[in-house]
């Protein structure tokens, strides 16, 4: 069995731009801005241009997409329907995983 050894110092170090908390880069989703000037979710993490980074927890995607923090740090305008998507992706990835289904 191999120890799974991670460093996390060497880990670069990525902030949250609703909450403004600096986690490893792996612990946040990374949003990135297409040269159309859409914004998608990075899930890779590896696509370019320019990036934002959002805890996975909802209410840090509430909070970036409601406000113009994510546009003002991606330098965009985020239409209805673009900021409608990311808030979908969010409720669809983080909405159930956090606390499971409570029917
Ligand atoms: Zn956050």
């Amino acid at each position: 069995m191999r120890r799974q050894n991670i460093n996390r110092h060497t880990l670069p170090q990525r902030t949250c731009v609703a909450c403004h908390q600096v986690k490893p880069k792996p612990e946040l989703i990374r949003l990135v801005r297409l040269s159309t000037g859409e914004v998608i979710v990075d899930i890779e993490g590896k696509k370019a241009g320019r990036g934002a980074y959002l805890c996975p927890k909802l209410e840090c995607w509430e909070q970036g997409l409601s406000g113009n923090q994510l546009e003002y740090r991606l330098h965009t305008t985020l239409t209805p329907e673009n900021r409608e998507r990311l808030m979908e992706y969010a409720k669809h990835r983080l909405g159930e995983s956090a606390s499971g289904k409570n029917k």
